[in-house]
């Protein structure tokens, strides 16, 4: 063999010398007031980050980078991990329409108009549910004896929607409103277009499925709207085509949160073994996610009982604000839930099989057997790190906290509902029972690990937005948006600050088996980042209202910056 010529040694040695040079990271943030959400370093000054992974954070001098961003000293927090959307319904609320705070005439011609100009011709003008706020308006701390009913009529909205078929419901699906195009498609007769029981039914059904361009229209609004919250992972329980188009989304590089994917069905998730997306079933020592950095899988979402909106949460004993007729009524059970043995057996396979289970239970009957089935799980499948996931954890028996006590269990809860539902709650279900409603405060201090959410859109009968912020504020002040009641509603269930940024970083990252890469700011973790204009810390709960997020950071891209809107 030849010998390296001398010139041909000096190249390649200053070829190895620059890729050495200090600039190894793709980029620094500076200047910050970074809550790191580690424990024995939680403040710093930059973060530098290297192929979407954190490679540092300190104080003092950064390393060199290729980019910097300068964060003049605003606050900058692990990305949102927001633990309980539906992504679907969201999209649709925020290009379809939302009647949600809508019950006169005027408010709800104008939202019809607004969505047939936003929406192309013969695109269907569907759900809307109006009318939910109006027993109890939206920021009221209760009273619903000023209510005014609305019925809507197709006269009202014939004349603007000409090129729309329109088929809007009221917020508890019972009443349904068709313009005269949807009447003529669906071929139905009817004078002001109000349909009831089968009518409506059959119309629903008859409704076309979406284009994959308006899903796809959708889902780029409501991710423009995760992106403007500082949002970096949803944990999303729509149907399973959605995927369809999260993958069409990352395919071109345009996905910008992580998705932690759940499905409510159990047909969807025996499609997602089919797919090969579904759990390590032979892990050790209890389930694990599936996925990759952007998709992750593997916990089943059911439900045990219903909502208070509607009644059908379940309780042990009847709802103080019954009607004569209905005195003993104390809520109900789910389709699958209604023969408790099969539901209860049901839910403990799955947990032998590995699966992790989250479970929506509001009533504190609801609660109470969910807890028994833990028990139960715990008896035949031994105590695995199974995480189980209450998920509202609304009211709980004050017999039943104790029983969170060391068992990892998740309340996966979401602090706006306080906000929300104080309208109503006390006349609902009593002072007494409220005090284990959303006990924030005490079940934490029982053990369970708190991971918060949003509920985003909400359900037919709420609006729940997606802001994390709210979120904080909720859960910190218990207070309405306007700051009503003074101390708090049962303020001894708040919680502090720093707690409720944990609970909705790394509660919520840990709620899903994803700790290891989400939800502090430490090296290897990914770069999912959040920096707010407003510092939390040293500001009154009323100014967070007006926070604003000016840098989402998601795997080391800036996918939403403030100043660039
Ligand atoms: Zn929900």
């Amino acid at each position: 063999m030849r010998p390296i010529p001398k010139i041909l040694f000096i190249v390649l040695l200053s070829v190895l010398w620059s890729c050495e040079k200090p600039k190894t990271n793709d980029l620094v943030l500076i200047n910050g007031k970074i809550w790191t959400g580690v424990e024995e370093q939680p403040w710093a000054e930059w973060i530098s980050i290297k192929k979407g992974l954190i490679t540092g954070t300190g104080s003092g001098n950064p390393p060199a980078a290729g980019e910097e961003i300068d964060l003049k000293g605003q606050l900058t927090l692990p990305g949102f991990n927001d633990s309980h959307i539906h992504f679907a319904s969201a999209g649709h609320l925020l290009l379809n329409i939302n009647l949600l705070d809508v019950n006169t005439e005027d408010k709800f011609i104008e939202a019809v108009e607004a969505t047939a100009k936003r929406l192309p011709p013969g695109s269907w003008i569907t759900r809307g549910d109006w009318g939910a706020y109006e027993a109890w308006s939206m920021g009221s701390e209760g009273d619903s004896r000023n209510a005014q009913t609305f019925e809507p009529s197709r006269d009202m909205i014939d004349s603007v929607t000409m090129e729309h078929p329109v088929l809007v419901t009221r917020y508890d699906r019972k009443m349904g409103l068709a313009n005269e195009l949807a009447l003529s498609y669906l071929n139905i007769e009817s004078e002001n277009g109000i349909l009831t029981g089968n009518d409506l039914k059959d119309a629903l059904d008859q409704i076309p499925d979406k284009s994959f361009e308006q899903r796809l229209a959708e889902a780029k609004r409501a991710l423009a709207e995760i992106r403007r919250f500082g949002v970096t992972t949803v944990q999303d329980m729509s149907p399973l085509d959605q995927m369809d188009i999260y993958q069409y989304l990352r395919d071109r590089d345009s996905l910008t949160c992580r998705i932690n994917f759940s499905p409510s069905r159990l047909s969807d998730y025996q499609l997602m073994i089919e797919r090969g997306w579904v759990i390590d079933w032979d892990h050790p020592g209890g389930p694990k996610p599936t996925g990759d950095e952007w998709f992750v899988f593997g916990t089943l979402k059911t439900h045990i009982d219903g909502i208070m909106g509607a009644r059908t949460a379940r309780f042990f004993e009847p709802y103080s604000d019954n009607s004569p007729e209905m005195v003993d009524w104390r809520g109900g059970w789910r389709e699958f839930s209604g023969d408790l043995d099969v539901f209860k057996s049901m839910i403990i396979s799955a947990d032998s099989a590995g699966i992790q289970m989250r479970i929506h239970a509001i009533g504190d009957e609801a609660n109470s057997i969910l807890l028994d089935i833990l028990d139960k799980m715990d008896e035949v499948n031994g105590p695995l790190d199974r995480r189980f996931r209450l998920v509202h954890a609304q009211v709980i028996h004050e017999h039943d906290m104790a029983r969170f006590r060391g068992r990892n269990i998740i309340a996966e809860v979401q602090p706006y509902h306080v906000t929300d539902d104080m309208r109503w709650m006390e006349e609902r279900i009593g002072y007494e029972r409220c005090k284990g409603a959303y006990a924030f405060r005490t079940l934490q201090e029982a053990g369970s690990v708190l991971s918060f959410g949003s509920d985003w859109p909400g359900t037919n009968a709420s609006y729940y937005p997606i802001s994390p912020i709210y979120g904080l504020y909720a859960a910190v002040t218990r207070q309405t948006l306007q700051g009503k009641p003074e101390s708090g509603w049962f303020p001894e269930q708040r919680i502090e600050l720093e707690d409720a940024i944990k609970a909705y970083t790394w509660g919520s990252s840990f709620s899903a088996f994803e700790e290891s890469r989400k939800g502090t700011l430490e090296t290897g973790k990914f770069a999912d980042i959040t920096v707010l204009d407003t510092d939390l810390f040293e500001t009154s709960p009323d100014e967070w209202l007006d926070a604003e997020v000016s840098y989402t950071i998601v795997d080391g891209k800036v996918v939403y910056s403030r100043a660039s809107e």
